[in-house]
Parts: structure tokens; C-alpha cells; sequence
């Protein structure tokens, strides 16, 4: 079965596209009350997880790398890496803009950007800007500007007592297909590109893959040498937001949140096995600042939830927000794709494309259908 699938676009619902509030106004358009504050997360790690360094190269190929640190020498994950991941389900559940499609989709042969319809597109104005672009910020400087988004997360920092740290390993190496491989990237009618791309987790029960040493193509190292940390290591971040809408705002706490069977993915090795992490939410603090100035807030505005507190808070926005707002179809497939725990009795590898894609059989054949492939 391939280490991924697709989460679906719904092709009959462009993104819908506002001006943003910035962050000095106190309430949006139209007066509705707009959310500032912040939340803490707890990071549980459930299978091995590697964070790469680019700045850190090892001169020995005899010692593995270790997962990414700061200056203290503690373990991290950056807050850019969370919030990436965060943007992306954000992106899709709350039915953004194709951000990432630049990058992912237009390598190769097959120039799929000609098939996505422009209003699904990566926003361009600042004053038209997608839910994810409004929250996030727009990732590109394009000719009209820059927004800067309303979200910022601090790196995660392992607690110190809770850093546990998995075998020395030789990654496995893995050959992706290629766009070029139609029938993996369009949808069943091929009119268009088949979705967000996300890699299924694997079974904590399961080593991660390895081979038992390096691996050359030609003069060039295939694989890398990496020390992960293992199940049970614990992170902590702090994400703060700023003027967000109530949609925005939902879409958040549902990116952070999903749902209690369901698992984030993050880091190097996704394919291998690497990187599955529970969020969860330990704090959540919001500031109405429009109750502060005019004094009518109780606690002059100020709401701080901790614990249980917490999560009648957190589903009430997301339920506002998956009823209103929520893409389901691709709420179907990623709750499919992240579930947790996943089925033990699966394995997760790309078929190669000599055993595989060049048959007759496979041709037009999508994702799903490589789990019967022997
Ligand atoms: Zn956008």
C-alpha cells in the first residue's frame, strides 16, 4: 500500500476570499468579535520522530544524527515546522487556496497547473486573501504585497525529563513517483489534481523502515544515518493569535485539535514511518479586547482555561466551524489517512516502478488500489 493518499478538493466550492482584519482593530466587519489570545500544547510522541537540521552536518558518517536542538541543547521542533503543518490542514479542511501547489505539482513533465481553475489558485491580493492566507499569512511575496497572518508559534521544546531517544537507524530508501505518474496525482475522471497529499501513519508496534547500512547511487549516499527520538518523548509549544475572525479562529483550534482518533504527522521520514505526534491542548487564553476597553468584560475580558476547562471552549468554536465552514469531504479522507491507531496489519511501501506502474494491469489504477499489490 503507498505511504500516502489524497485529501479531496471540492472542485464545486472555490475558496471564498475576504479582506483580512489587521490587528489593530478591535472588532471585524459588520462589528463581529474577533479572538486574540493564546493556547499551550503538549507534543506526545507516538512513533519515531526525526527532525533534520540542515545546519547541523555530521563529519562522522559513523554517528547518527540527532534530531534537531537548539542553542541549550534541547531537543525541538521549530514553531516553522508546526506551523506549516498547521497551515496545511487548515488549508484543507478549511478549503485555502493551493498554496503548496506551486512547489509540488508543477515539477515534471505534466504541468498540472493549467488544470487547476485560477479561483483555486494561490491567492494574490492582499485584500482578497483565503482563510488559510488571512490566518497564516501569504507565504509569497507577489507583486501586490505581503500579509503577514495572525498566528505565531514558538519552537516546541522537549521537556527535559521526557527525551527518549530510539536506535541509531539507515533510513530505507524510497523512490516517490513522480507526476508524471498520472494516474496518482489526478482524480478518477482526470479532470483534476486528486488532493493534498498526506502520509498514513504507522503502527507503533512497527519498526520504522531501515536497511542495515548506507545505500550509493553511484558515488551519491541514498540514505541517512539518523538517531530518532522515540515513543513517549514530550514537547511543549506556545501559539499566539491575534484579531482572528470566528472562522479563523475555528479552523485553528480544529487543525490543532482534530479529532480524539486521529494523529499529526511531522518531520523527516513520513514515508518510513516516522513522525506520527498527539497535540494536546493544556491551555487556552482568549482576550477580548473590545470587553477590555469598554470595561463591560467580567474579567475585563481576559478568559483563561486550563485543563478540562479547556475543551468546551475548543469544540464549541470547532463545532461552529465544521458546521458552517468545513470541507467534509476532505475531512473523510484525512480522518482516514491520519487515523490512530492505525491497522498493524499494513505495510506501507511505494511499489516500484518496474514491478509495478509499467504493467498493463496498473494503468489508470489510483492510490487505494496498490494495497492488493503483492
Ligand atoms: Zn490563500
Amino acid at each position: 500500500m503507498n505511504p500516502y493518499d489524497f485529501a479531496r478538493i471540492d472542485w464545486s466550492r472555490p475558496p471564498e476570499r475576504r479582506k483580512p482584519t489587521w490587528h489593530h482593530q478591535l472588532v471585524g466587519q459588520g462589528a463581529q468579535r474577533l479572538y486574540s489570545g493564546h493556547m499551550e500544547v503538549d507534543v506526545y510522541v507516538e512513533t519515531p520522530m526525526f527532525i533534520a537540521d540542515p545546519r547541523s552536518v555530521s563529519s562522522d558518517p559513523k554517528k547518527p544524527a540527532q534530531s534537531m536542538q537548539n542553542k541549550q541543547g534541547e531537543f525541538i521542533i521549530p514553531g516553522s515546522s508546526l506551523k506549516g503543518m498547521l497551515r496545511n490542514v487548515v488549508e484543507t479542511l478549511g478549503n485555502g487556496c493551493l498554496t503548496l501547489f506551486d512547489g509540488d505539482y508543477e515539477r515534471g513533465r505534466v504541468n498540472y497547473r493549467r488544470i487547476v481553475p485560477a479561483s483555486f489558485q494561490h491567492c494574490e491580493h492582499t485584500t482578497e486573501l483565503c482563510i488559510a492566507c488571512r490566518t497564516f499569512g501569504m507565504l509569497k511575496e507577489r507583486t501586490s504585497g505581503v500579509f503577514l497572518g495572525k498566528v505565531n508559534i514558538g519552537d516546541a521544546a522537549a521537556y527535559a525529563d521526557k527525551v527518549y531517544k530510539y536506535n541509531a537507524m539507515h533510513t530505507a530508501v524510497l523512490v516517490e513517483p513522480k507526476p508524471r505518474h498520472e494516474a496518482f496525482y489526478l482524480d478518477e475522471k482526470r479532470q483534476h489534481i486528486a488532493g493534498r497529499k498526506f502520509y498514513f501513519h504507522h503502527s507503533p508496534d512497527v519498526e520504522p523502515l531501515s536497511v542495515p547500512g548506507p545505500v550509493y547511487f553511484g558515488n551519491k549516499l541514498a540514505n541517512r544515518f539518523i538517531q530518532p527520538l522515540d515513543y513517549n518523548t514530550q514537547f511543549h509549544f506556545r501559539m499566539d493569535f491575534s484579531g482572528l475572525e470566528a472562522d479563523e479562529l475555528g479552523a485553528l483550534m480544529l487543525a490543532v485539535a482534530l479529532e480524539k482518533d486521529m494523529r499529526h504527522k511531522i518531520g523527516y521520514g513520513k514515508p518510513l514511518g516516522l513522525g506520527s505526534v498527539y497535540l494536546f491542548p493544556t491551555h487556552l487564553t482568549l482576550v477580548d479586547y473590545a470587553a477590555r476597553y469598554t470595561n463591560h468584560g467580567g474579567q475585563r475580558g481576559l478568559t483563561a482555561l486550563s485543563g478540562d476547562d479547556v475543551w468546551p471552549v475548543l469544540n464549541e468554536r470547532i463545532d461552529e466551524f465544521e458546521q458552517k465552514y468545513m470541507v467534509s469531504i476532505a475531512m473523510d479522507d484525512l480522518r482516514r489517512i491520519w487515523r490512530w491507531p492505525p491497522d498493524p496489519d499494513v505495510d506501507y511501501y511505494y511499489p516500484s516502478k518496474r514491478d509495478w506502474f509499467d504493467t498493463e494491469a496498473s494503468k489508470g489504477k489510483r492510490i487505494r488500489d496498490t494495497r492488493n499489490v503483492p
